[in-house]
């Protein structure tokens, strides 16, 4: 599979899951560095051996090249699924001391469990607290609400919706917050890298992005963000101009007539030719 990618693109280990609970991880993950592809690893080291880690540490120059390196730590509440043994212990101090470069060390729970936090307050490295992520309203999280969906255009910061995930079976998802497995592009196991950027759910995603309210799982993720009035207005904080851009809104939707009088006796004098009403006119305010 990886065969039929461009060269430049991006070969990231991570995705839903632990990598290397997959027992071909690592001589996938080698492969793909030995193809010439920048590769990024996302770990617990759930799965991993000292001796695969050894392997990897040597053959991929991380932090070079694209190559990036990011570890998932265990909190001390236990949320994480982590076997925490001395195998594991071993491991982590190896990595820490390595002398690799980890782009990051990261946990999700309140505090890093003892015998981590240990290992690390020895080292250069500060782990950062990342909250836990509802994965676009696909997981409920325990005392956080679901999130709010959004209106208005959207575009996406981290993907752009090229961000896919392909799953062991071939099957090809829209990105990683798509676990309900609703949004599949096709499967690269059959298919090839050009049919699933020309395919048709990836055609409807972007168009429903681009519109005000179609349902999509981009309106409830985090990693979305608004790109005209409908909802610059809801991110906006109540005042002045949050009620002058309400208006705008209001005249745009219900009042035509009103709306392009206004528009005339403005700084932008002058004949409105365009007919329909469109939001991308509404930018244009
Ligand atoms: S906005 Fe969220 S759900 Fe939509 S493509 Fe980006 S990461 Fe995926």
């Amino acid at each position: 599979m990886i065969d039929k990618f461009p060269r430049e693109v991006v070969i990231d280990f991570a995705g839903m899951s632990e990598p290397f609970l997959n027992t071909e991880a690592v001589e996938m993950l080698l492969y793909a560095h030995r193809m010439g592809h920048p590769v990024c690893l996302y770990t617990t080291l759930m799965g991993l051996t000292l001796n695969d880690l050894k392997k990897i540490l040597t053959t991929i120059p991380f932090g070079k090249k694209k190559n990036t390196l990011v570890v998932h730590l265990p909190s001390d509440n236990g949320e994480e699924h982590f076997i925490i043994n001395d195998e594991y212990l071993k491991m982590l101090e190896f990595l820490v001391f390595s002398g690799v470069k980890i782009n990051d060390f990261h946990y999700h729970g309140k505090k890093l469990e003892a015998r981590v936090a240990e290992i690390l307050e020895r080292s250069k490295y500060k782990p950062i607290y990342c909250p836990p992520m509802p994965r676009a309203g696909n997981i409920q999280i325990k005392g956080m609400a679901a999130p709010k969906k959004k209106r208005g255009k959207l575009a996406c910061q981290i993907f752009d919706g090229k961000g896919f995930v392909v799953l062991p079976d071939g099957t090809t998802l829209m990105c990683c917050m798509d676990y309900g497995l609703d949004y599949v592009m096709g499967n690269l196991d059959r298919d090839t890298f050009e049919n699933v950027l020309n395919n048709e759910v990836y055609r409807e995603v972007k168009r429903k992005m681009k519109s005000n309210y179609e349902d999509i799982i981009c309106r409830c993720c985090h990693f979305s963000y608004a790109i005209n009035g409908l909802g610059k207005f809801d991110e906006m904080k109540w005042g002045k101009k949050k009620i002058i851009l309400g208006l705008k809104l209001l005249m745009f939707n219900h009042c035509g007539i009103l709306y392009r009088w206004l528009r005339r006796i403005g700084r932008e004098v002058g004949i409105l030719e365009r007919r329909q009403k469109t939001d991308d006119e509404f930018l244009r305010l």
